[in-house]
């Protein structure tokens, strides 16, 4: 599971590494500019690098102005993850940016650190020969040797190499304790104090979560994702125009290749479950309808489920609130004749093949979006 930079730096103070201070807000209106040190850097907080290039990073002087920058970077994309949150750091004096970062070496069976004097950029832009790699035996961990080899590939002396020397012991304790498999600082910032970590990039295993106190959700949502979640509806929202209604994952995705078969590409994928409640239907189809479809493909197999009143579900929607959208339904199984009576009176394409549910969707699809 990958942390966020404010996450991140938090486990890396936690263990002895210097990092800005900080805090969070999620609007612009949030107190906790207030309680920023200026000057500051207002920074996204999305799980994804290249935020600076993206304007994601901004330097302000003062209170208000960090306001103004949050109010432009809240709600930006970058790369496809939207930021919700911003961290008002102190700005810090950079003099110099390293790269430092620990990962887990299978191939090796070890632990690998990997060091560069010319940090504040992609590592892999970096040439070869200005990358430190050195092995640490998990059994030993971080020896004077390693610190040796480190500071001396990196011309670093006196107060520098020992401010270095904390970070990196600091860092492998991070790794370690916190179970990562990858703890990187870049930039590892040289300042007139030391140095200090200007950015985070924590990635812990999945299989020690249970060891640690992290919050249980990392994932980037989107608002539609958020709310479906809040309302315990398996709701997700990828490219693509098409809108899947489906009970179980597995039906879920055959319809998802039906489509493609068709040429047609789902983008927003309901599944049902096992539900048969004609509230639960009617408040999933509430949730695809504002995710604003092309096209709404409901494809149902009652194997317990009852087919009929899951179709009251979608009815209840059509005449409270209406739907926008074109509506083909595939029913099979416990009371499909019922059920696909009621649809067809209600006005919606019903039908009992799937092949043929696909093609019409796909064909409506087409039609709305004006592609042949
Ligand atoms: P990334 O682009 O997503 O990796 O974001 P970073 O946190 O690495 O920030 C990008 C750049 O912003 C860094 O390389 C720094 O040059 C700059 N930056 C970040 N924090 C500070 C700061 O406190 N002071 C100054 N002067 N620059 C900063
Ligand atoms: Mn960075």
């Amino acid at each position: 599971m990958d942390l966020h930079e404010h996450q991140g730096k938090q486990l890396f103070s936690d263990h002895g590494i210097p990092t800005p201070e900080g805090v969070l807000a999620s609007s612009p209106e949030d107190d906790a500019f207030a309680e920023a040190t200026y000057p500051a850097v207002v920074k996204a907080q999305v799980l994804t690098g290249g935020r600076g290039k993206a304007g994601g990073i901004q330097l302000v002087d003062t209170e208000d102005q960090a306001r103004d920058a949050a109010r432009e970077i809240l709600g930006m994309e970058i790369d496809g993850h939207t930021v919700r949150q911003v961290l008002v750091e102190e700005r810090i004096e950079i003099e110099g940016e390293h790269y430092l970062a620990i990962l887990l070496d299978r191939s090796a069976r070890d632990i690998l650190v990997v060091a560069s004097a010319e940090g504040g950029v992609d590592i892999e832009s970096v040439a070869e020969e200005k990358i430190a790699q050195v092995h640490v035996d998990p059994l030993e961990g971080v020896t004077e040797e390693t610190v040796d080899e480190l500071t001396t590939f990196l011309d670093l002396s006196g107060d520098d190499a020992d401010s270095y020397a904390t970070v990196l012991r600091a860092l492998y304790e991070t790794f370690r304790q916190e179970d990562a498999q990858l703890t990187e600082i870049n930039p590892l910032a040289l300042t007139p104090e030391g140095f200090v970590a200007a950015d985070s990039k924590v990635s812990v295993d999945n299989n020690a979560l249970y060891r640690h106190d992290l919050p249980e959700d990392q994932e980037d949502l989107t608002p539609l994702e958020q709310k479906a979640k809040e309302q315990g509806i398996a709701f997700v929202q990828l490219e693509g125009e098409i809108g899947v209604i489906a009970n179980g994952a597995g039906l879920t995705m055959a319809t998802l290749d039906a489509l493609i078969e068709y040429d047609g590409v789902g983008g927003v994928f309901l599944d049902l479950g096992g539900t048969d409640d004609p509230e639960e239907v009617a408040e999933a189809l509430t949730l695809m309808k504002e995710a604003d479809p092309s096209v709404i493909l409901v494809n149902l197999f009652g194997g317990i489920t009852k087919t009929d009143t899951v179709a009251k579900g979608i009815i209840r929607v059509l005449e409270e609130e209406g739907i926008d959208q074109p509506v083909v339904t595939r029913i099979k199984g416990r009371n499909e004749a019922k059920a696909r009576e009621l649809l067809r009176d209600a006005g919606f394409v019903a039908v009992g093949d799937l092949k043929e549910a696909a093609e019409k969707t796909v064909e409506i699809d087409h039609k709305e979006r004006g592609v042949a």
